[in-house]
């Protein structure tokens, strides 16, 4: 149980006033970027005053900035088994040092993402285009002498009791080959295409309700060759669903630089035409390894995209104006991402956290669509361009064969 459901969300405001006094009380970090803007901790937060809470910009998570560690509050590193390291931008990561606490609140809000805009909770199987848990916990590094693992790690527990089909995997033969070529060692991984194309058809035959689910690159690119090559198409009618997180639209994923920029449209479009299948069917998850928010989105006609929901229950956003990183009012208009939240942030300095993510806020009350009340917004862009510099090749597409 979080902080949030104990008090059913009655103060969320309260909570936040008392969450940025106390991570200022017990993070130095933070308590200097209060200092800096002469914050009033007296003074309640309400929805016209959110601009004013100091936050944490995402380059203090980087790796390369070495301030990650400043970022924990209390006694968090002491009590930490590892570190949660985000797969968005390549050679250099976000660092989040988070306790078993603050990380059963961000599983709870992917869980609540997953079941409210897809069908998780109805639907048992499940194609997963990434690897075993096992395999992820070979991919660390190690900072201050504890042991770092992607992000993915933490969450893919939410899926425990599915019948999952793990679509990533390592290939021994190209790891040898490649590293009698390059004489280094790196592992190659890649989707299992004839794991894929067998269970497309067990669930087609058998009409089993499927989630597919995980990064948009994988999927567009691997089922693109698919249905180039075989040009089978597949009749999953009511009961496919297709879920995707974690970024990835704009070519780039961590480590893995797949060159081509994902149209969401076009991929919306492929996988309808492929599975028979409406645009209902799909769901875009928003997270961010700094911060334990999530946020849900169904396709939209109207706007050709994503329509992403913030639910006032757990967090609001601000989209700040890319030159003066003031808060922007008004709709329709590209600005910085900033999530605020006081759950889930107890074991680091997360509560206002500045994203490179550009939005666009298209409703600060409902979703004219859906009728969720809350913020709308758009993913529209990145400030920093994900260009894959250092990028260690650890994956590999070409490893994809049916
Ligand atoms: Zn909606």
């Amino acid at each position: 149980m979080n902080e949030y459901t104990k008090k059913n969300g009655k103060n969320f405001f309260q909570d936040l006033s008392l969450t940025i006094k106390e991570t200022a009380n017990d993070c130095e970090l933070y308590q200097k970027l209060c200092k800096d803007v002469d914050y009033d901790f007296n003074r309640p937060v309400n929805e016209s005053n959110l601009g004013d809470i100091p936050y944490v910009p995402w380059s203090f998570f980087k790796q390369s900035n070495n301030k990650f560690k400043q970022l924990l509050r209390g006694n968090t590193f002491e009590k930490l088994d590892y570190w949660m390291e985000s797969s968005s931008t390549s050679g250099d990561p976000s660092i989040v040092g988070r306790l078993q606490s603050d990380i059963e609140v961000l599983k709870q809000n992917y869980n609540r993402v997953f079941t409210e805009f897809s069908e998780k909770d109805k639907v048992k199987n499940l194609i997963l285009f990434a690897p075993k848990k096992r395999f992820i916990e070979k991919i660390k590094h190690t900072f201050y002498g504890k042991d770092s693992y992607l992000l993915y790690k933490s969450i893919v527990d939410i899926w425990y009791g599915k019948d999952i089909h793990y679509l990533l995997q390592f290939f021994l033969g190209k790891t040898i080959l490649n590293m009698v070529k390059t004489l280094k060692a790196r592992a190659v991984i890649g989707i299992n295409g004839k794991k894929l194309e067998d269970e497309l058809n067990r669930v087609e035959k058998n009409k089993i309700p499927t989630i597919m689910a995980n990064s948009p690159l994988w999927m567009h690119k691997v089922l693109k060759d698919f249905y180039e090559k075989k040009k089978k198409t597949f009749d999953m009618s009511d009961r496919f669903y297709i879920i995707t997180g974690g970024g990835g639209w704009d070519g780039v994923k961590g480590r893995i630089k797949m060159g081509n920029r994902v149209d969401k449209t076009e991929f919306v479009e492929q996988m309808c035409k492929m599975f028979n299948i409406t645009k209902d069917k799909f769901c875009d998850n928003f997270a961010a390894t700094e911060s334990p928010l999530a946020c849900g989105a169904h396709w939209s006609d109207k706007y050709d995209d994503f329509l992403f929901h913030v639910d006032k229950k757990y967090g609001r956003i601000l989209a700040r104006d890319i030159n003066t990183l003031e808060p922007i009012t008004q709709t329709g208009k590209p600005g910085v991402l900033e999530l605020i939240t006081p759950y889930g942030v107890k074991s680091y300095a997360g509560v206002a956290v500045l994203l490179d993510d550009i939005i666009q806020i298209e409703n600060w009350e409902r979703c004219s669509e859906c009728g969720r009340e809350g913020s709308i917004f758009r993913i529209t862009g990145r400030l920093t361009p994900s260009i894959g510099k250092g990028c260690s090749s650890l994956f590999s597409m070409d490893a994809y064969k049916l």
